[in-house]
């Protein structure tokens, strides 16, 4: 189950917080590191700073952007040191974040995401993301170097999943399983469509576009729900446009 739970780095900067943070990973039992367009990487900075975590180093899956990196998972937390104005679900304790990404775990990949040790993730990079997780630190500086961040939430979800080991076997039948997060996104593409086609914007507007994304966040649609829903789109699509009389 700690199989399922992968550690995404955002354009890491230095190569050396690679290795740290897959050490900090290896320790708790977690192996799968995804780094999406890291400015130096392969490195031999991070492999000296990995020591015994060669191994995630050498397997890393290197990718172009956030959504390669989550498109599979069914939840995935930002790990952020500041609360962005985005309405997305905010996880205050770390503990109650690590219970739940473990508990999905049990069926599905879920992801942790960390960003750029100079400004962290992207409000953009932040709409890739279902919840946010901050680690509460002292108000006056509480910025973690990030492989010391990862070290903290891969903690919490060693100690939740200590907790409740659980057994690794699916327990929902594939309808009633989260949606992923690339199933999400056509999903919300669909709506875009519709809300365009009927008229109801005029044109894109990313504004409503991502408090909509927020919403369904929260609401964590299994994929049976989500075929309803675009059922109903698709009906919608259908219907000849009103005449005015
Ligand atoms: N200067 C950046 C912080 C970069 S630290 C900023 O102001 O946003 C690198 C990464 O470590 C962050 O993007 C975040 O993923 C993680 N991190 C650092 N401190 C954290 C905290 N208190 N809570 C959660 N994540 C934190």
């Amino acid at each position: 189950m700690l199989a399922n739970i992968r550690i995404v780095l955002v354009q890491t900067f230095h190569p050396g917080n690679i290795g740290s943070a897959a050490r900090a990973m290896k320790t708790m039992g977690l192996s799968d590191l995804t780094l999406v367009a890291p400015k130096a990487f392969p490195d031999p900075e991070a492999e000296r700073l990995a020591a015994g975590a060669l191994d995630l180093v050498q397997g890393a899956r290197v990718v172009e952007t956030l959504s390669d990196a989550v498109a599979d998972c069914v939840r995935v937390v930002g790990a952020s040191a500041r609360l962005r104005s985005l309405p997305l679900p905010h996880y205050d304790e770390p503990d109650d974040m690590a219970a739940d990404l473990v508990e999905d775990a049990r069926s599905d990949k879920v992801a942790l995401v960390f960003g750029r040790e100079r400004y962290g993730l992207t409000n953009d990079e932040i709409g890739h993301c279902s919840h946010q997780v901050s680690i509460p630190t002292n108000p006056d500086y509480g910025i973690l170097n990030l492989a010391q961040a990862v070290q903290v939430l891969a903690y919490e979800v060693r100690r939740a999943w200590r907790h409740h080991p659980g057994s690794d076997a699916p327990q929902r039948s594939p309808e009633d399983r989260q949606s992923t997060r690339e199933q999400l996104g056509h999903f919300h593409d669909h709506l875009s469509r519709v809300m365009q086609g009927s008229g109801f914007l005029t044109q894109p507007h990313a504004r409503t576009e991502k408090q909509l994304q927020a919403l369904f966040a929260r609401a964590e649609p299994t994929r049976k729900e989500l075929s309803l829903l675009r059922g109903l789109l698709a009906s919608l699509e259908r219907q000849e446009p009103k005449q005015e009389p």
